[in-house]
């Protein structure tokens, strides 16, 4: 067997294959990343930008709402790697840098099992900063709107401390995301560790789950289903809509941002859409003949959320430049191609 790398040409007996990838690996990767919930929606596009950028990936995932089908195709690239693991417990590797993106988005999956949930923020924060410290890693934490809980200052900049209802069905996501922030900002100061916290609001796109409940992948799927779209209250509550493409451009910015830059920074569109307006472009984009049906308002649901990103702009040279409309083409093409027949993982009480 013959491998050229780089104009080199090396003669390869069948054992030796492993060493030539390593070759390859050290000569043409820039960093070694592990990226924790990498078979999720945004991780597994992360894990692909990274990669495109030459970077070595270790996805870490237990798979409670990722999805394997969200990186077969990163499986064929020599640079990447899969392990099956809960971060609720410890895990041993050597990386560069940490992006934490394990846990559940969805409030249906997050509410399924709110004990899991919190454990996966504080847990898991704690052994992923424990990863850091020991291999001295950057770590970047996939915060949330959410520690604004249901906000009374709008839009809402970083230093607005949220109104969050500690003992509601939200709280388990909500608390378990400000406990881990508060973590984070332990480790850096009572170990110099360079952290950098992102805020990020709702966000949507292609490998999203079919079923998992947002409100986005929720109209898509029953619009193409023919079905009637599920608007819950009277659909004036608020949200601003962040295209994945332009999410993940923020998140690798912060990361490569300066190492006295630590966040937290909102990272999400600054336009803000009813839930109404949404059903109504789905139904226009899709062409569909499904109408609109109203439901009850879940408990704690926040009435409205909007990012001030100024500090993104400044600190990040970053915001959006994906308009919703456009997004939303992309998103209903991807569902389409999955079919009106799809279903997404469920939940499996054995996938941890
Ligand atoms: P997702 O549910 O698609 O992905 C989360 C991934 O984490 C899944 O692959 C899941 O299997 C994995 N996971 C969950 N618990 C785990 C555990 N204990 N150990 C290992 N893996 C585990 O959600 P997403 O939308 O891709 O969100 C990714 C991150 O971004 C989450 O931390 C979420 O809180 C945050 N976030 C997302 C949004 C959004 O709109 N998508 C908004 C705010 C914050
Ligand atoms: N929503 C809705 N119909 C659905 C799913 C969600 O009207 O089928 C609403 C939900 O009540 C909330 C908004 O859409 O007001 C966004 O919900 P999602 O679960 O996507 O995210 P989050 O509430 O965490 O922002």
């Amino acid at each position: 067997m013959e491998m050229s790398l780089s104009g080199t040409t090396l003669a390869l007996s069948p054992c030796t294959v492993i060493s030539s990838e390593w070759i390859f690996m050290r000569r043409y990767s820039n960093k070694r990343i592990l990226v924790t919930g990498g078979a999720g929606f945004l991780g597994s596009h992360l894990c692909e930008r990274l990669l495109d950028e030459g970077n070595e990936v270790l996805c870490v995932d237990n798979f409670y709402t990722g999805r394997r089908t969200n990186i077969t195709h990163l499986l064929k690239n020599p640079l990447f790697e899969v392990l099956r693991h809960d971060i609720c417990f410890p895990l041993y590797v050597e990386v560069d840098e940490i992006y934490n993106l394990a846990c559940p988005a969805s409030p249906v999956y997050y509410q399924l099992d709110p004990v899991q949930t919190t454990k996966t923020s504080v847990h898991g924060a704690i052994n992923m900063l424990g990863l850091a410290k020991r291999v001295k890693a950057k770590i970047l934490q996939a915060s949330t709107s959410e520690v604004y809980g249901d906000p009374e200052v709008h839009p809402q900049p970083e230093t607005y401390r949220g109104n969050v209802n500690v003992t509601g069905i939200r709280a388990c996501y909500d608390e378990g995301k400000r406990c881990a922030e508060t973590l984070f900002f332990d480790y850096y100061r009572q170990y110099k560790l360079k952290i950098k916290v992102a805020r990020i609001f709702n966000t949507y796109g292609p490998r999203m789950q079919p079923d998992d409940g947002r409100v986005v992948s929720n109209f898509v799927m029953q619009a193409i289903r023919g079905e009637n779209l599920t608007v819950y209250g009277d659909g004036s509550q608020t949200r601003s809509f962040c295209y994945v493409d332009d999410m993940i451009g923020g998140l690798i910015r912060l990361m490569e941002s300066s190492d006295d830059f630590t966040g937290p920074v909102n990272i999400g569109s600054p336009f803000k859409n009813s839930i109404l307006e949404i059903a109504e472009r789905v139904i226009s984009i899709t062409g569909t003949k499904s109408s609109i049906s109203f439901a009850l308002l879940p408990q704690d649901d926040p009435i409205q959320r909007q990012p001030d990103i100024s500090i993104a702009k400044e600190m990040l040279g970053w915001s959006p430049t994906v308009m919703i409309e456009e997004g939303l083409m992309k998103t209903i093409h991807y569902f389409r191609e999955l079919g009106p027949g799809v279903r997404g993982n469920n939940y499996n009480a054995d996938c941890r």
